[in-house]
């Protein structure tokens, strides 16, 4: 069994109410990869970086069990650099600044150790990369999950169309919901984004949850009440890490499994917000992964007799 995941790893600056980094590591691989090792490893890893990547922070993710050997350094060329802006409701933010650089020309190569992979996660970038991975392996996953975001429906609306009628499941947020399809309503914008080709949908509500829509039935979890949340930034790749690491973890892609999927994606979100960066994502345990994921369990139960 094995799960590839390709995506961003890169230098992000973060702005939030509470604070301001300068840069720091991140990316959308790096929050998927860490997040998805806490259930699979070892997480395959296709992304690319500049020379000025430090060293240790590869050494790190080879620690967490990420494989690396889809990783290219790109020695005389600049790393993906990536700025943003949390307004006061730590919900919704700026792009300040996009940087691709290496990410420019990506040519992702994969590895033949990588071939016949079960699961394939396509985090955030390039729409036109994500597609060529998936044309790149010899056999189709069973399960491709795909990440997206405002940025490249703006730039690459058609190649990102093209994608999307590829994969299983796509993850976006309320607003990306909203964008790519022209509605409002989430229920009809499920509708005509399932048109266009995946079997599910999540939506991610950052604080207020996550629903997942297939044709017939839709499911929704809540985002945990958190008394301090420091730092949304890869909030959604570390969801999506631990969805693609759940299901590679328990080698079930059924709606019931999805479900809870969501609910672990959701345990790690939780914990990725409350620091900086991916500093809360360093050092967890299954005992503290488990706990999150019955503070879930309890915050839905309802005791009270309905009838
Ligand atoms: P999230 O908060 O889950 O939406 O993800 C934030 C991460 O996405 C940051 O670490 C950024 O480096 C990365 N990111 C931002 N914009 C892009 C982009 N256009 N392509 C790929 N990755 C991006």
């Amino acid at each position: 069994m094995s799960l590839l995941v390709v995506g961003s790893v890169a230098f992000d600056a973060i702005e939030t109410p509470f604070g301001k980094t300068d840069k720091i590591v991140g990316g959308a691989a790096t929050y998927i990869g860490l997040s998805a090792s806490y259930f699979h490893k070892p997480v395959n890893l296709v992304a690319v970086v500049g020379g000025d990547f430090p060293q240790k922070d590869i050494d790190l993710l080879i620690h967490h069990g990420v494989n690396t050997a889809g990783l290219q350094i790109k020695k005389d060329e600049k790393t993906f650099f990536w700025s943003g802006r949390y307004h006061n409701d730590m919900n919704s933010r700026d792009t300040l600044v996009t940087e691709l650089n290496v990410l420019g020309d990506f040519d992702p190569i994969i590895p033949e150790a990588y071939q016949n992979t079960e699961y394939l996660m396509l985090g955030n970038l390039s729409p036109q990369v994500q597609r060529t991975v998936i044309e790149r392996l010899k056999n189709r996953p069973k399960l491709i999950v795909m990440d997206t975001m405002n940025f490249w429906m703006e730039i690459a609306l058609d190649e990102l169309k093209k994608t999307i009628s590829m994969v299983d499941v796509l993850s976006i947020n309320d607003e990306e919901a909203r964008q790519l399809s022209g509605e409002y309503s989430l229920v009809k914008a499920a509708k005509k984004i399932l048109a266009m080709g995946p079997k599910y949908l999540i939506v991610k509500k950052g604080e207020h949850g996550a629903l997942l829509f297939n044709n017939e039935q839709v499911f929704f979890a809540p985002a945990l009440p958190l008394e301090d949340v420091f730092d949304p930034t890869g909030a959604g790749d570390t969801f999506a890490g631990g969805f693609i690491g759940y299901i590679a973890q328990t080698r079930d892609i059924s709606f019931a499994n999805m479900k809870r999927a969501i609910i672990h994606g959701s345990a790690m979100a939780s914990y990725c917000v409350e620091k900086f960066g991916t500093e809360r994502l360093l050092n967890l345990t299954p005992d503290a992964i488990e706990d999150r994921v019955q503070d879930f369990v309890e915050l839905v139960q309802f005791e009270i007799p309905l009838k």
